[in-house]
């Protein structure tokens, strides 16, 4: 891998690798057999699960512009009709027999916003609950849109300050009469909170802010801001927001009328640049338990306390009544990133298991009476780079995880892989900017003769890069069964009544496996990488399985050996299987352009091409990747004559910016502008046929 090929990677891993899915809040115990992820899907069996086919597939989502996005949303069907979002906070409202499109919602995102998110402009579903489809957009507002018309019912703001960086991916969740909303961009310097909001009519009920805020700023809003004060450094980085937003996993338990709400990393990442006197930093990393009406804490228990390693709690939580020790417990369980897989009772907030899921390095275990983890010295960074397991992507993240009460076993796609952790330590708040104040890089991806990667290696377990589904016992803490390895970066789990765990994968397959033993039942090769939750449904006496499809999200700007978006083309499509369906569309083959000549006049000296190769990373490299390699982005270097030509209309004067491509004119002079065009024809020279070379140079080849 060339050196801006891992600069590029680098980049991409340490964003915040944003967020969840939606789903109805129906009668009876539905509501918390959607937090598991568990259908009853009985027609569908291990015996004949090789006799799915395409029921229909639906492929007209909105594209902006040439650049194909990410798709994590889990559909939502009700009553015969399905409701899923896409790329854009865009809503489809589809006839779930047929695949026909009811209506189509879409809330004109303001393309320039995608400039705030740090992991592609994705929606991770919706909500839909008394006639009325809830959806949150990439720009902050939360709708309410009438089910049978798809016409908006409401439309509320809920960012506080758009001078920052936030955006909403995740998926609201209807809480009693509200409905709940949180937000991303802690890798950008925003302070989190999460707002209800009455579900009839989008009137703001309460707000609760996760972090503290600027003292200077004004009073605290509420006690549990006055509280968390209290683990914060009074000499905070106020300024870069603190972090800790809620951007993905919202449960809420009508018995209790409690809203669950996963919490983020802290901003900057490590806590000596955050808050330099340490502290738990509440309420970072941490499961809220709110009360849905009023928004008072009742309980919180943090998983990550002081965290330094980006290792948020947002990961989804599923609530189960299961028998604990002898006894019945209304529980909630979460695998967060930090390798720890949680049970605490959803009533009392009592932590009952806390069992390490994948390799943990940062902490040797979680003290049962204490509720915190037992911190190693190798977790920390402040001195000097260090090799720490998991990576930034989490032993977890987003792709939800499924729970299945007859076999008692926990489904989690687990990411085993270390990842190199290196202060940054000058960090200055920039518009629209990641601001980590760390860096670092996969060794499993890096030359392993590397001396510095050899010496942080030493003494570590050997470095991985790779996906697995492990079937985990939420009793035991122990693993029963673990599948075979995956590229890494999989997608969400769903199982069913019969006996079935589906998951799809980077390399475009959807697979079956038996619940009880991980047996493979069946591979269905779609050619499309999944990233989302399958889910099942049943229409006028048929089952069908129903998955979204289409990478991107965090790793939209590279795409790896192995993965199907890397050789195949990555459009949008959702896929719905039935027994005796029909054959399964391949994806075709990626389409490719060769690199082509940039025009002479835009040539820069060498002083111009270094400054533009800095300017690149700093602004372009969070999406666009390097020369040989291929994301979801226009590859910068295979420049039409036209878009060279359009260079700074593009990058100053926002030509692009309804297909994602914002206007940088903020940040970046037309000089600055200049140099980094000069670092990307720089490679070009050679192509660039004799004729059109300079006079001068002509001259000298002849
Ligand atoms: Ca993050």
């Amino acid at each position: 891998m060339s050196g801006v090929s891992k600069l590029l990677l680098a980049s991409a891993m340490l964003l915040g690798l944003a967020a969840c899915w939606g789903e109805a809040d129906r009668n009876g115990n539905a509501w918390m057999r959607e937090t598991a992820h568990y259908y009853p899907a009985s027609d569908i069996t291990p015996a004949n699960v090789d006799e799915l086919g395409t029921a229909w597939e639906f492929t007209d989502f909105v594209v902006r512009g040439s650049t194909h996005r990410g798709v994590q949303a889990t559909p939502v069907v009700v009553d015969g009709v399905m409701y899923v979002s896409g790329p854009w906070s865009v809503v489809y409202a589809l006839d779930a027999k047929t695949g026909k499109q009811i209506w189509q919602y879409d809330p004109d995102v303001d393309g320039q916003h995608a400039r705030r998110t740090c992991c592609d402009v994705v929606n991770r579903g919706v909500a839909v609950d008394d006639g009325v489809v809830y959806v949150a957009t990439l720009d902050g507002y939360l709708v309410g849109i009438d089910a049978k018309t798809g016409r908006e019912n409401w439309k509320t703001d809920t960012i506080t300050d758009r001078t920052r960086s936030y955006a909403i991916t995740g998926a609201p969740r209807v809480a009693g009469g509200n409905v709940v909303i949180g937000n991303g961009g802690a890798e950008m310097g925003v302070r989190g909170y999460a707002s209800a909001f009455d579900k009839k009519t989008g009137k703001l009920a309460w707000r609760f802010f996760i972090v503290p805020g600027d003292p200077e700023a004004g009073p605290d809003e509420h006690p549990e801001v006055t509280e968390a004060r209290a683990t914060w450094d009074a000499k905070s980085r106020w300024d870069l927001g603190g972090g800790g937003t809620a951007w993905d996993s919202i449960v809420y338990d009508p018995d209790t009328n409690t809203v669950y709400i996963g919490t983020g990393n802290g901003s900057p990442h490590p806590i000596w640049l955050r808050s330099p006197a340490g502290g738990d930093n509440l309420y970072l990393s941490s499961i809220l338990a709110l009360d849905a009406d009023s928004g008072r804490k009742k309980w919180h228990y943090q998983t990550t306390p002081s965290d330094s390693w980006d290792y948020t709690a947002t990961q989804n939580m599923i609530l189960a009544d299961i028998e604990f020790d002898g006894k019945p417990r209304k529980v909630i369980m979460q695998a967060p990133k930090n390798g720890f897989f949680y049970v605490i009772d959803r009533v009392s907030g009592e932590l009952l298991s806390a069992e390490k899921y994948t390799t943990v390095t940062w902490a040797d275990r979680v003290d049962l009476k204490t509720g915190r983890p037992v911190i190693t010295a190798q977790s920390n960074f402040s001195d000097g780079p260090k090799l720490i397991w998991p990576s930034q992507a989490g032993g977890h993240n987003w792709p939800p995880m499924a729970y299945n009460a007859e076999e008692g076993l926990v489904y989690i796609p687990v990411l085993e892989a270390p990842m190199t952790f290196e202060m940054h330590d000058k960090q200055d708040y920039r518009p629209f900017s990641i601001i980590q104040g760390v860096g670092g890089s996969f060794p499993a991806l890096a030359d392993p003769n590397d001396p510095a990667l050899v010496k942080l290696v030493q003494g570590q377990p050997e470095p991985k890069f790779e996906q697995v589904l492990k079937a985990w016992n939420p009793k035991t803490g122990k693993i029963e069964w673990t599948s075979k390895v995956m590229p890494f970066w999989s997608g969400g789990v769903m199982t069913t009544s019969s006996g079935l765990v589906v998951q799809g994968s980077s390399d475009g397959h959807l697979t079956f496996y038996d619940a009880k033993s991980g047996a493979v039942l069946h591979r269905i090769n779609i050619g499309t990488g999944i990233m989302a939750a399958p889910m099942a449904y049943e229409v006028d006496g048929t089952q069908y399985i129903a998955v979204a499809a289409g990478f991107g999200g965090a790793f939209n700007s590279f795409f790896m050996e192995g993965w199907a978006a890397k050789t195949r083309e990555n459009n949008a499509r959702l896929l719905v299987f039935k027994l005796g369906g029909e054959k399964v569309r391949l994806a075709g083959p990626r389409p490719t352009r060769p690199l082509t000549a940039a025009p002479v006049k835009f040539r820069g000296n060498a002083a111009q091409v270094e400054r533009g190769a800095t300017l690149y990373v700093q602004n372009c490299a969070r999406c666009h990747a390097g020369p040989e390699e291929s994301g979801s982005y226009p590859n910068l270097w295979k420049m039409t004559p036209e878009t060279h030509e359009a260079f700074n209309d593009i990058v100053l004067g926002g030509a692009f910016a309804y297909a994602g491509m914002a206007s940088f004119s903020d940040v970046l002079s037309p000089t600055d502008a200049r140099d980094i065009h000069a670092f990307l024809a720089k490679p070009l020279e050679s192509k660039t046929p004799d004729n059109q070379k300079p006079a001068a140079e002509r001259k000298s080849l002849h």
